[in-house]
């Protein structure tokens, strides 16, 4: 990837991940911005070898009596998490995602998901289609075509968006593929496109966006849109 990626999911997320407490949503958000992410690809890493010796160690500990469990401990984590780390990072088989014509290939940890997605709703220049995922958070692909805005809005509850193509600028900054953006109720945000490049997002949404300008009766149908 020519450029390089600016916001991530932060220490406390990744360690959330690695230890398998996140709601499957968030990971799933976490698992694709680590795909496109070298720099928390080796993080993740790090932190599930630490998790790997923790164990070694608590096991070794609590049968220290006995020789055959506490060298399957020093054996088996390892070994583990070796097993994890040369897992191939892209399939052989990989479908794209089709959105107005355009092509796009999702990470390895979105394929599966992408491959099942509901119908795209059209709204103006914007497109979203459901992803059958965890049941807490709303999960979608979110298109936007060239030089569109998404109304200016606030947050109900969390907003994680991860920019897997193209590029979005809102008033806080410019965010590229892999960039994971994390907005909470206390953002207020205008997100659009550049003039020439169209882009596609996987929005985790645990409610309805709120809309701030134009018209209530507008602006209704649109929260459902969204969410
Ligand atoms: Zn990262």
């Amino acid at each position: 990837m020519a450029h390089a990626i600016k916001f991530h999911p932060g220490m406390a997320l990744l360690e959330q991940f690695a230890e398998g407490s996140l709601t499957a949503d968030v990971a799933l958000a976490v698992a694709a911005h680590i795909d496109l992410c070298p720099h928390c690809q080796q993080l993740n890493q790090d932190i599930t070898n630490d998790l790997a010796c923790q164990l070694a160690q608590q096991n070794v500990k609590k049968h220290s009596n006995d020789w055959t469990s506490m060298i399957d401990a020093i054996v088996d984590q390892p070994q583990l998490s070796k097993a994890a780390a040369i897992e191939p990072a892209t399939s052989a088989a990989t479908q794209p995602v089709v959105v107005n014509q355009r092509e796009f290939v999702v990470p390895r940890a979105l394929q599966r998901l992408a491959a099942n997605h509901s119908k795209w709703l059209q709204l103006g220049g914007i497109a979203t289609a459901k992803l059958p995922a965890g049941k807490e958070h709303h999960v979608s692909l979110l298109y936007i075509g060239k030089n569109t805005e998404v109304p200016q809005h606030t947050h109900l509850g969390l907003e994680m968006t991860l920019v897997l193509s193209g590029k979005i600028v809102d008033e806080n900054g410019e965010y590229c593929a892999g960039d994971l953006l994390i907005n909470s109720p206390d953002d207020t945000h205008t997100p659009r496109t550049m003039a020439d490049e169209d882009c596609l997002c996987l929005s985790v949404l645990s409610a309805p966006l709120q809309f701030k300008k134009g018209l209530t009766r507008l602006l209704n149908p649109l929260q459902q849109f969204f969410y």
